[in-house]
């Protein structure tokens, strides 16, 4: 499957709104931005199980400082989508939302908003959600995967 992952709030943190991995002095010099614990894991896990990782994101960070702060977690993914190029693609298509998945190829979304989803039953696209808080967040998305 083609699997995206939203950034902020779902494995970027806002503030201390859950654990992130350990990060070094290098890191700090780089500006690589914390990532939730356990993820790249998934993300390791889900590639192995043969899905194609994706970050879908409606902020408008660089993509190069994403794949870099990607790769010092160890983390490859194949198409980055930030916020320019989702508005421009969605104006396109006259689609009236914040996201729409299936504009880039992904048959997945896994993001933190409940809009999102709501946004995905109105389009029909599919999504999981996971709250910020939910410490079982993996087994959670591992769990929709495989169903
Ligand atoms: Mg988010």
């Amino acid at each position: 499957m083609q699997i995206s992952f939203d950034l902020d709030s779902t494995l970027i943190p806002h503030g201390n709104e859950f654990e992130a991995e350990k990060s070094n002095f290098l890191a700090k010099i780089l500006g690589v931005e914390p990532i939730r614990v356990g993820a790249a894991k998934l993300i390791f896990d889900l590639q192995k199980d043969g899905h194609t990782i994706h970050i879908y994101t409606t902020s408008f960070r660089n993509k190069i400082k994403i794949r870099l702060m990607l790769f010092y977690y160890g983390i490859k993914v194949e198409k980055i989508i930030t916020q320019s190029q989702n508005q421009k693609t969605l104006r396109s298509r006259n689609i009236n939302a914040s996201k729409y998945p299936p504009a880039f190829g992904f048959d997945l979304h896994i993001d933190d908003l409940k809009g999102v989803e709501m946004e995905g039953q109105k389009l029909n696209f599919k999504t999981i959600i996971v709250e910020p808080n939910d410490e079982n967040w993996i087994e959670k998305v591992k769990k929709e995967i495989s169903n």
